[in-house]
């Protein structure tokens, strides 16, 4: 615990608290970690947690809780801060949310609870999701878990994929006394937490430690099982019990640009790009051999403006190469990327070129990349998503030498479950169409959220749709009214 003398009390007045700037989150410097893939933040002190605590104004209406998808209770949790309890906070968060570490690592805070927070209008938020990812790496410190002890209601849950909105079922349904079985297609667990979001954003060991902690509370999980091959959503609620299944299978398919020389050797969807390095570690290089072609000394781009380009590129930069871009067809103001990201990423010296579009690669006459030919781009009138129009100029064309490119402009739904489970309604997209507020799909008994309904969201959105499924799949189970 820090020493308190240290700190201001938390009796300090409101004018005083007021006066606290926020707190910076301490970083590795940029020039050493563009060349490692440790964490970039490395986390609030107890001291820098008090003092960030202390700014909160302790509104009476406070909209931070309001505009949490999951609903955390901010003021709660920041106040048991203030009280040096710093495992109460994290008990405190848990009630709402089961993966703190990761949400406080990685949830757009901007567009969520600190985006709504009144010291954001004056100046600078509350830090929530720094202060969010302080007591849960504190309750990992501790190793406290808290199980908790619930009557059994003697009904099954299959939750088909293991990313953060099947997590959030599985453990808001454990603690409803439910038995749960998370089937996931992939050796790991963690669905883009574990093979999208690099090492340097969110280390392995904390996706292992939050997904321990649901294990500990009685979740069984199974990998290697493709639901729609190896078994149908049918046979698991026919032959093998399940009372429910909740599908929460992501949007994993890569979008490509249908340009000429996509498929020369060195251009890669992101999605196979940073699986190959996440889930094949070599991030660890060279420990590990690169299963990709060696960037060290190259020069890459990647194409695309968000959480996902951002993360390609800057794990290229890591792994060695010479320069690395970013093109994007917008400005700066309509790249989807979180904040931080694009901060840290220009520190780290990765080179944007906004407003500037790829027409075509260039192939070096044996098969391989050697550049892109792009045009540059200005700003027309808004589009149906409220950004504006990105529109080419004309003859502005220009070669970019590059060895390797990494697509990156969206994905798009995995049809095999879609396609073995009858009657299982979708949009013209190939997306589970669910109830917004229930999750019901089509099908009796069968829930769907996250990516999978919505198209390419983010993690607390995901983890939204998961408890609000918890909560009518355990109306379901106990009415049986559907
Ligand atoms: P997913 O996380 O996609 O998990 C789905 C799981 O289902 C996967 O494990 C998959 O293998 C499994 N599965 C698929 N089909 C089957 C099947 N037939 N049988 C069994 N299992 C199956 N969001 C943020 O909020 N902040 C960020 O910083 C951020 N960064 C991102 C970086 C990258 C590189 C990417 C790709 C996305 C990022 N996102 C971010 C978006 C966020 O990760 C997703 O919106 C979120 O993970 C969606 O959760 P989900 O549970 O719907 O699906
Ligand atoms: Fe904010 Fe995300 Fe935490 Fe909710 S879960 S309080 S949106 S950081």
């Amino acid at each position: 615990m820090a020493d308190r003398a240290e700190c201001p009390p938390a009796s300090l007045p409101l004018r005083e608290r007021m006066k606290i700037p926020r707190q910076h989150m301490p970083e590795q410097p940029a020039i050493e970690r563009a060349a490692n893939f440790s964490e970039v933040n490395l986390g609030y002190s107890e001291e820098l947690a008090l003092q960030e605590a202390l700014r909160c104004l302790d509104c009476r209406k406070p909209l931070c809780m309001q505009n949490c998808p999951v609903g955390v209770k901010v003021q709660e949790f920041v106040d048991l801060i203030v009280a040096g309890d710093f495992l109460g906070a994290a008990a405190k968060i848990r009630e709402d949310n089961v993966l703190p570490a990761i949400t406080g690592r990685v949830c757009p805070q901007e567009d969520h609870c600190e985006g709504s927070c009144v010291l954001a209008k004056k100046g600078e938020s509350l830090g929530i999701g720094y202060l969010e990812r302080f007591v849960a790496d504190y309750e990992q410190r501790m190793g406290v878990f808290h199980v908790p002890a619930v009557p059994p209601t003697g009904k099954k849950v299959a939750v088909v994929g293991s990313g953060p909105s099947g997590l959030t079922v599985a453990g808001d349904l454990i603690q409803r006394g439910h038995q749960v079985r998370v089937l996931e297609a992939l050796h790991e667990l963690g669905g883009v937490l574990a093979y999208g979001i690099p090492e340097f954003r969110l280390p392995r060991n904390i996706i292992k430690q939050q997904i321990d902690y649901l294990r500990a509370t009685g979740i069984e999980f199974e990998t290697n099982v493709i639901v729609g091959k190896t078994v149908t959503i049918d046979e698991l609620m026919q032959e093998e019990g399940y009372d429910a299944v909740f599908i929460g299978t992501g949007a994993g398919a890569p979008l490509f640009m249908n340009i000429p020389g996509e498929q020369l050797n060195g251009v890669y969807s992101a999605n196979e790009f940073l699986t190959r390095i996440n889930l094949m570690k070599a991030y660890k290089f060279p420990e590990y051999d690169q299963p990709i072609v060696d960037i060290r000394g190259k020069d890459v781009a990647v194409i695309g403006g968000g959480n996902t380009a951002l993360d390609a590129i800057r794990t290229a930069l890591r792994l060695g190469a010479r320069k690395a871009y970013v093109l994007y067809r917008r400005s700066e103001a309509e790249m989807p990327a979180r904040a931080e990201e694009i901060r840290h990423a220009r520190q780290e010296g990765i080179d944007f070129r906004l407003l500037t579009n790829p027409t075509e690669f260039l192939s070096n006459g044996e098969g391989w990349l050697s550049g892109v030919r792009c045009v540059r781009m200005q700003l027309g009138e808004p589009d149906a998503s409220g950004r504006r129009r990105p529109v080419p100029i004309n003859g502005s064309e220009f070669d970019l030498p590059l060895s390797v490119a990494v697509i990156s402009v969206g994905t798009s739904a995995n049809p095999v479950i879609q396609s073995t489970t009858p009657g299982l309604a979708t949009d013209k997209r190939g997306y589970i169409q669910a109830d917004p507020i229930t999750q019901r799909t089509s099908c009796k008994g069968v829930f769907a959220g996250g990516d999978i309904v919505t198209g390419s969201a983010t993690v607390i959105l995901a983890m939204g749709a998961g408890r609000r499924a918890a909560k009518s799949i355990h109306e379901y189970l106990t009415t049986g009214e559907w």
